[in-house]
C-alpha cells in the first residue's frame, strides 16, 4: 500500500530482477517510453525481453497501412538491438483496437511471454496510458491481469504531473502524469541508448514528434510507480496495488510462445 502523505519514500535505483519483461501496444513504444528504462535495466546485468502486442499499422503520422506493418516491424527489430534487448516477440493485434480483444487472449500473451523469458518483473506504461493511447492502457491492464496470476512484481512507466500538464499546454496533447507523492522510483538515467533506439523508428522520429520536447523536460530522469508492488511474491496476500484493474475471466491462456519475431 502507498504510505501516503509528505514522507512518501522515493527510490532512484531499479529492483534487481534476473530479467524485466516490458509489455507494449506499439513499436516505438519500448524506445520512445521505456528506452532509457530498459537501458537502465540492462546496464544493471538484468536481462531485458520485450512484447509489443501490435505492428502499429494505424500510425496516425503515416497512412499506408500494409506496408506500415513491414516497415515498422523491421524499425522494431533494430530499436531492440541497439537497446540491446534479448528477446522480443511482436505480435499482430489490431493496432487501435486493443481495447476491443479479449481480456484474456492478451493476458494468455503477457503470461506465455513471462514463461519464454523467466521474467522477474514486468516494466509496462502507466494504467493511464502515459500519452492518452487506449491501446497503452489496454497493454498494462494485460500485463497486470498476467502479473497477479503469477504473483509477479509490474513497474509503471510515469510522467510527473507538471510534465505532463506542460507538454499538454504547448502541444495539445493528452498526457496523463501522477503527482511526486503517487512516484516510487525517480531513475537517473542516460540517453543515448533511447536516442539511438527512436532514430531506428525512421517512419515515427520525425522532428514534430513531441517525443523530443518530453525527453528534454524529463532531463537525465525517469519516473516509476509500483503498480504491483514487490514483496507480495509468496505471500499469498492479495494486499494489491491500489488501482483495480477489471477482475480476470478465469486462468490465462497457458499457449506457447509463438516465437520472436
Ligand atoms: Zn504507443
Amino acid at each position: 500500500m502507498r504510505s501516503g502523505g509528505v514522507d512518501h519514500p522515493v527510490a532512484t535505483a531499479l529492483p534487481n530482477w534476473g530479467c524485466v519483461l516490458a509489455v507494449v501496444a506499439h513499436p516505438d513504444d519500448e524506445s520512445f517510453g521505456l528506452g532509457a528504462i530498459l537501458d537502465a535495466f540492462r546496464t544493471n546485468g538484468t536481462r531485458t525481453a520485450v512484447l509489443c502486442l501490435t505492428h502499429g499499422e494505424v500510425s496516425t503520422l503515416r497512412s499506408d497501412t500494409g506496408v506500415l506493418a513491414e516497415l515498422r516491424e523491421r524499425e522494431f527489430g533494430a530499436a531492440a538491438e541497439l537497446l540491446g534487448v534479448g528477446w522480443v516477440a511482436l505480435r499482430d493485434y489490431p493496432d487501435g483496437g486493443l481495447p476491443q480483444v479479449s481480456p484474456g487472449l492478451l493476458s494468455g500473451e503477457a503470461a506465455a511471454a513471462v514463461a519464454a523469458v523467466e521474467a522477474d518483473g514486468l516494466l509496462v506504461f502507466d494504467p493511464g496510458g502515459v500519452t492518452g493511447h487506449p491501446d497503452h492502457a489496454a497493454s498494462t491492464a494485460a500485463a497486470l491481469r498476467a502479473a497477479a496470476e503469477l504473483d509477479l512484481p509490474v513497474l509503471g512507466w510515469t510522467l510527473p504531473d507538471d510534465v505532463a500538464a506542460q507538454l499538454n499546454r504547448e502541444l495539445g496533447a493528452t498526457f496523463a502524469g501522477h503527482r511526486p507523492d503517487d512516484i516510487d522510483i525517480a531513475l537517473p538515467v542516460t540517453r543515448a541508448r533511447q536516442l539511438a533506439a527512436s532514430a531506428a523508428h525512421v517512419s515515427q522520429a520525425i522532428p514534430t514528434s513531441v517525443l523530443w520536447r518530453r525527453l528534454a523536460l524529463l532531463g537525465g530522469t525517469e519516473h516509476l510507480r509500483w503498480l504491483r508492488p514487490p514483496g507480495l511474491n509468496g505471500t499469498g496476500t492479495v494486499a494489491g496495488p491500489p488501482q483495480a484493474g477489471p477482475p480476470h475471466a478465469g486462468p490465462p491462456q497457458a499457449g506457447p510462445p509463438q516465437g520472436g519475431s
